[in-house]
């Protein structure tokens, strides 16, 4: 292979460990390499070598107009125009809190930061610093970007990757750190029963889509809800995936669980690098500069990435974008469906995230997600590739769908899928 995206992940492999700047990008569990992007449009993206592809990637899941669309660049020139930073205060980041106020029913405080990574990372610390108490429960499965507390049992590239558990958290810290299987109130309960006094937060992807994908039961999240309160825990909903996307308020204004914390990140970046992280604002008054708890961030509330991020959130309420995404969703899904009726497979869809498992069974949980059929999946992955379709490569990914994808597109993907799935 003498392409160029070949030549350079040579050169980037000499200079960036496994070449690339996030791990599951490395195409590790796929097999083969990555592409290099040279430019991408709408729901197309284009590599170096000149080969398009139809995306369901959309940067992991921050692209939900489709790639480069019009309003948000144009939003990020005009603002650029008038300087990349400014260390102080700018309008933009009042309009930004008073956006996600107004959209995500239980944020009363906001406060923004430049990753998921972070939002949680400040989640867990606030939790901590509020309670007085040191101890965490999350989800196996779950992944709450690359904090050392919650790189245990972890989702995304630590699953896909078998590193669950990363070497170089300290062991003092990961024992701080409980984890129970995703849809398991029980098992919440028993933990909280032996040491709920010592437990500061319950955090949770309320969708958890960091292994493929699956839905909570009905009356989970109810469970959580009232298990903290009883115990004085915390609840953080981790909606760096879910907010903006599945629903203008994320999925909590689906389910109509109050978290008292919420991470988000992704789509109100409008790709540029964002997250935030909000709640109660009884709590978000422990940080400082009037609370003890401390947090800070030279790049936060940066201009350009509050402009993106509000041209992308206003374009998607003046389109009424998530009632498009639902439809495009559920002819997708109907689409997929009727392709794998009789193979040993699994769809699970919600809004315009969707995961396919090579399994027949339900999926509900991480053990469950781990029955897919990896081998089958990286079939599936490259035929779909060599056609023109790119997925995540792993199965252990979300699927995410656009406003920029049409119903011929998703025509063409499913008959792309259908013939990969024959092979
Ligand atoms: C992507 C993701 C994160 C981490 O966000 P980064 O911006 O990659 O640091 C955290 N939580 C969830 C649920 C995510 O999907």
């Amino acid at each position: 292979m003498s392409s160029r995206s070949h030549k350079l992940f040579e050169a980037a492999k000499r200079r960036i460990p496994g070449g690339v700047n996030s791990p599951v990008r490395a195409f590790r569990s796929v097999g083969g390499e990555p592409f290099f992007v040279e430019s991408a449009n709408g729901a197309r993206i284009r590599n170096v070598d000149g080969k398009e592809y139809l995306d369901y990637v959309g940067t992991w899941g921050p692209a939900i107009l489709g790639h480069a669309p019009q309003p948000v660049i144009e939003a990020v020139r005009e603002a650029a125009g008038r300087g990349l930073s400014f260390g102080i205060p700018n309008p933009l980041e009042v309009e930004m809190a008073e956006t996600i106020c107004r959209l995500v029913p239980s944020v009363e405080k906001v406060r923004m930061v430049n990753s998921g990574t972070e939002a949680t990372m400040s989640c867990v610390r606030l939790a901590r610093g509020f309670t007085g108490r040191d101890r965490i429960v999350k989800f196996e499965g779950c992944y709450h970007g690359h904090v050392d507390s919650l790189l245990v049992k972890a989702g995304s590239g630590a699953l896909t990757h078998g590193q669950p558990d990363s070497a170089g958290v300290p062991g003092a810290l990961a024992e701080l750190t409980i984890t129970i299987p995703f849809n398991d109130l029980d098992a919440v309960r028993a933990v909280f029963a032996r040491e709920g006094r010592g437990i500061a937060a319950v955090i949770v992807e309320p969708v958890p889509a960091n292994a493929g994908l699956y839905l909570p039961e009905p009356g989970f999240h109810e469970g959580l809800r009232a298990v903290c309160d009883e115990y004085g825990a915390l609840l953080i909903f981790d909606e760096v995936m879910t907010g903006f996307r599945v629903a203008a308020g994320g999925y909590q204004e689906l389910c109509g669980v109050r978290p008292d914390l919420t991470a988000m990140g992704k789509v109100i970046g409008g790709g540029l690098p964002v997250g935030a992280f909000g709640g109660r604002a009884d709590i978000m008054d422990q940080l400082s500069p009037d609370g003890p708890v401390y947090q800070a961030g030279t790049l936060s509330g940066n201009p350009l990435a509050m402009a993106a991020g509000l041209a992308q959130l206003r374009e998607m309420e003046r389109r009424d974008g998530w009632r498009t995404l639902e439809n495009l969703g559920a002819a997708f899904e109907a689409a997929m469906r009727e392709i794998i009726t009789d193979l040993p497979l699994t769809f699970q869809r919600i809004g315009s995230m969707f995961c396919l498992y090579f399994t027949p069974e339900p999926v509900r949980n991480l053990a469950e997600a781990q029955r897919s059929d990896r081998e089958a999946f990286n079939r599936y992955f490259h035929a779909c590739l060599t056609d023109g379709v790119y997925f995540a490569p792993s199965q252990f990914e979300a699927g995410f769908l656009s406003l920029a994808h049409t119903a011929a597109d998703l025509e063409k993907t499913a008959e792309i899928a259908r013939k990969a799935l024959r092979v």
